[in-house]
């Protein structure tokens, strides 16, 4: 197969962690006979310092026309003083509006052999954590109308959050095909014993849970979810909820294993294109260093090739590849562990390599 990936490698460790998930997916590309093109495009901080801009208009045409997006991240002190219509996360927010990225999917999972980096003790993660969180990512309160204005000489600010029919079952149907693909668990978060947009929320999945019986479908209050990721994290399978809520409780899942440079996650649109990158930042203390986890990047792409080009087993491929590196005690900086080998990005990005 032949595959257009448009690379957005970003700022700080950007480029590094990119470079790593790009040589595993050349090594993809000759054991099973595929083709990657890919066609590199400046983002964030780097974009500002050569154009004025956090993406070009030609760099967003050249994401809209690939078959997949990869990202890094982008960022840094450098930029943190910019007005507010150019800072580098104006990008990220323009290309998920302009591809129609609604659905995020970040999945959690603890690898076995970093179990000591959980903060949550043995015996509540002796089961093991892999669940999946499905966030609507365009729509809500971020998206809705915001408004500051002066009532009775005081200020008083408004944020609606609106979400449509069409909008929820969209992000429903994700995250039941989601947990059909998994072990067929859902539960949809909201807060519908005191929002609108909830019960609206909830009818909307219950008629979807209709249509797949063969899913154990359930409902969580919010405040209850972000209790029971902590308290009981291995019930869950697959979670899916509104944009904010979906926001704060995937970083709070994302803790629960212990290494941030570990976690990919997926955008996904309508269609097939999609944008993948790990969930952590461009960390700038750690940048230029050849030290950054390159895991979380190398795994985002394993999501690329299983959900935009389903190529499901290049993508278990890779997710063994790293694996077999952990089991065989190698480590980044960032996830290291008495009697283990520390391992620079490329040396970690070359070994999964050689696992494949
Ligand atoms: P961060 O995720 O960049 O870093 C937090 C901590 O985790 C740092 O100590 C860093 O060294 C460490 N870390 C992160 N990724 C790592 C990896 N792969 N391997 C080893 N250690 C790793 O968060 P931050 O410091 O709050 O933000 C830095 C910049 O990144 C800011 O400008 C922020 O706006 C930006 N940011 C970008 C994205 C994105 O591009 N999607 C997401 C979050 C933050």
């Amino acid at each position: 197969m032949k595959k257009k990936i448009t690379v957005l490698s970003g700022d700080g460790i950007g480029p590094e962690i990119v470079n790593e998930a790009i040589k595993v997916l050349n090594r993809i590309a000759v054991k099973y006979g595929h083709e990657f093109e890919y066609t590199y495009v400046d983002i964030g901080g780097c974009s500002i310092d050569k154009y004025g801009a956090p993406i070009t208009e030609e760099g967003m045409k050249k994401c809209k026309e690939a078959d997949s997006v990869l990202l890094g991240a982008v960022g840094g002190p450098k930029w943190d003083s910019c007005p507010a219509n150019i800072r580098p996360e104006k990008a990220l927010l323009a290309v998920r509006k302009e591809l129609g990225l609604f659905a995020n999917l970040r999945p959690t999972k603890l690898f076995s052999q970093l179990s000591s980096a959980s903060p949550l003790k043995e015996s509540v993660i002796s089961n093991g954590i892999d669940l999946m969180i499905v966030r609507e990512l365009t729509g809500g309160v971020y998206f809705g109308k915001k408004e500051l204005k002066e009532v009775n000489g005081e200020e008083v600010a408004t944020d609606i959050m609106p979400y449509s029919v069409h909008e929820i079952e969209r992000i429903g149907r994700v995250a039941f095909e989601s947990a059909m693909k998994r072990n067929k668990k859902l539960a949809s978060v909201d807060k519908a014993n005191v929002l609108e947009t909830s019960r609206l929320w909830r009818k909307t999945m219950h008629r979807l849970a209709e249509e797949y019986p063969q899913v154990q479908y359930s409902d969580i209050l919010v405040d209850n979810a972000a209790m029971q990721l902590i308290k009981n994290p291995t019930q869950f399978d697959v979670l899916v909820t509104e944009n904010m809520f979906g926001d704060i409780l995937s970083d709070e899942a994302s803790m629960l294993t212990g290494s941030i440079g570990m976690m990919p996650s997926a955008s996904l649109s309508d269609t097939t294109l999609g944008m993948y990158e790990p969930i952590h930042g461009s960390a700038p203390d750690i940048a230029g260093m050849n030290i950054a986890n390159p895991i979380g990047t190398v795994m985002s792409a394993a999501m690329m090739l299983r959900y935009s080009f389903d190529m499901k087993d290049e993508a278990d491929d890779i997710e063994n590849a790293v694996n077999k590196v952990l089991d065989k005690g190698y480590r980044t900086g960032d996830i290291m562990q008495e009697g283990c080998i520390k391992k620079s990005t490329s040396e970690m990005g070359d070994l999964i390599v050689s696992e494949i």
